[in-house]
């Protein structure tokens, strides 16, 4: 097959169920950022379609609402199965879209997005309200109730995987969702819309495809919902709580970061070294989560940066969509940019480029935004690029020497998604996870991102929580029913 035929020519809006036009006609245009060549042409959706399809949900919340959650699970699951069965074209619409190579598509990003699907499918079946006795005649029920409408916003590095992390748990609770994707990467969240409609009522959920500072806007503008969830840079999640605010509306933002890897001299040498590469080159590096701040303990270190150079100099940067690519492309000329930038940023304030550095051109890379891994050794904790997301594939170097040194300088950072740390030592293995000012901390093992652990972050990392049965929490609101059980007056009157 080519690969014009993963991927639609184009591609309207979903809405109430239909697929339609934006009402003053725009449409945007979508690149292959391997090859630049363009793939698609989306709608551009504006105020109209963001009022048509507020409308779609508020309608189908009515019905929604009131389907018993056996039934919301077993629509969970038949959505799952359809991603399934329609694996190979989302990995590949995925994978031509986003630039990630076809390995990650197909065995992680796929198969985590049924998997989401059904895990909250089997989640909300044992939700359960509470019924207490306050006291002998008095008696307090809780229930767990839906939202209502909720807007939904996802970025380009995990189209289809954020998608899922977003519209599951929010159906699972009887919620009915405008969803836009980025519009950078549109295609496989448009993709799934087409398998939602096999087995969705018409406005439960509505897919806009648009620019954010165009629909995104729209969106933020809009008085008709009842939540708003981000997952994106921290930069617009300013936005997205402002927006919220002003409508006293809550909502849930998954936001930047910039991780602590941290290697202790007793860690497992290999299972360690491909830690890190884990931890900074999947997906280009281009993960929230990512492991881009690499503390190595000082009697380690230059063994660890040696090998680490060599692993990095062996990792197949090619075609995305070809098998044995490890690292494909990053999304945009922009990104580029910005990751070169940066890498020239961190040589001027004093750190070493210990390997790539450069972006590829050779061998058929020319026309897409690929760059080598690379790392900047010796770097300085107060470094901007040990303090700023990069968002690339660039691993920073920094040298510690005690337990209490890495604590402090893995804390010393505005941000708290994710973080690693590398020993055999169990005891503290768990004093560094738990010190670690951070929403994930991993032992031993990176960028594990399964749907039964809760994920999302510290300080300005985000507020509440994706993934696991706690995310319930953040798409319920909680109805309290009191109740007098005795015909007996209070006697006050
Ligand atoms: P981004 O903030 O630029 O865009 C995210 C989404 O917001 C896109 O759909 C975009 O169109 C929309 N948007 C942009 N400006 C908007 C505005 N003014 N109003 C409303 N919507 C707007 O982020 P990105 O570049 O797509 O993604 C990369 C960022 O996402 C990184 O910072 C990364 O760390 C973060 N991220 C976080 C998580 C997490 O779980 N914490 C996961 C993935 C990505």
């Amino acid at each position: 097959m080519k690969k014009n035929d993963y991927v639609d020519k184009s591609y309207k809006l979903y809405i109430d169920g239909k697929w339609v036009d934006a009402v003053d006609g725009k449409t945007f245009e979508v690149f292959c950022p391997a090859d630049g060549e363009k793939i698609s042409i989306c709608a551009d959706a504006g105020k109209e379609d963001v009022d048509l399809a507020v409308k779609a949900a508020h309608k189908a919340f009515c019905s929604w609402k009131n389907v018993s959650a056996q039934e919301r699970a077993s629509i969970l699951l038949k959505i799952a199965d359809l991603i399934d069965k329609n694996a190979d074209r989302l990995a590949m619409a995925e994978t031509i879209d986003n630039g990630k190579p076809i390995r990650e598509t197909s065995a992680i990003d796929v198969p985590l997005s049924s998997d989401h699907f059904r895990y909250f499918a089997s989640a909300i079946r044992t939700e359960e309200g509470k019924a207490v006795m306050i006291d002998k005649n008095t008696m307090s029920i809780i229930l767990n109730e839906p939202l209502g409408v909720v807007g939904q916003i996802t970025p380009w590095n995990f189209p289809l995987l954020m998608a899922a992390w977003k519209l599951a748990p929010a159906l699972a609770a009887g919620n009915c969702v405008v969803l836009k994707p980025s519009s950078l990467t549109p295609i496989s969240t448009l993709e799934l819309a087409k398998l939602l409609d096999q087995v969705l009522p018409p406005g439960v959920v509505n897919v806009l495809s648009g620019k954010g500072s165009y629909t995104g806007k729209c969106i933020l503008e809009h008085q008709g919902f009842n939540k708003l969830a981000f997952t994106g840079s921290t930069e617009v999640g300013y936005s997205i709580a402002e927006a919220a605010a002003k409508k006293l509306i809550p909502s849930t933002l998954e936001l930047g970061g910039k991780s602590a890897n941290i290697f202790f001299d007793d860690c497992s040498w290999d299972k360690a070294i491909e830690g890190l590469l884990i931890g900074i080159l999947f997906n280009q590096g281009q993960v929230c989560c990512a492991g881009s701040r690499v503390f190595v303990q000082e009697k380690i270190y230059d063994k660890f940066l040696a090998e680490a150079i060599k692993s990095f100099e062996k990792v197949k940067v090619g075609i995305p969509w070809e098998k044995d690519t490890q690292m494909g492309t990053l999304i945009s000329s922009v990104q580029l940019e910005k990751v070169l930038a940066y890498i020239n940023i961190g040589h001027k304030e004093g750190a070493k480029i210990a390997c790539g550095g450069q972006r590829i051109t050779d061998n058929g890379l020319d026309k897409g935004f690929f760059i080598k891994p690379t790392i900047l050794a010796d770097v300085s904790n107060k470094a901007r690029v040990a303090q700023e997301e990069i968002f690339g594939p660039v691993a920073c170097f920094i040298k510690f020497n005690s337990e209490e040194e890495v604590i402090q300088m893995a804390n010393d950072s505005e941000y708290g998604l994710g973080g690693a740390v590398w020993t055999k030592d169990i005891n503290r293995a768990l004093r560094v996870a738990r010190a670690v000012e951070t929403g994930r901390m991993w032992i031993n093992n990176y960028n594990n991102l399964p749907a039964h652990a809760p994920f999302g972050g510290y300080k300005k990392s985000g507020i509440g929580r994706e993934t696991h049965k706690l995310v319930l929490e953040h798409y319920t609101q909680k109805k309290n029913i009191f109740i007098s059980l005795s015909d007996d007056k209070v006697g006050l009157y």
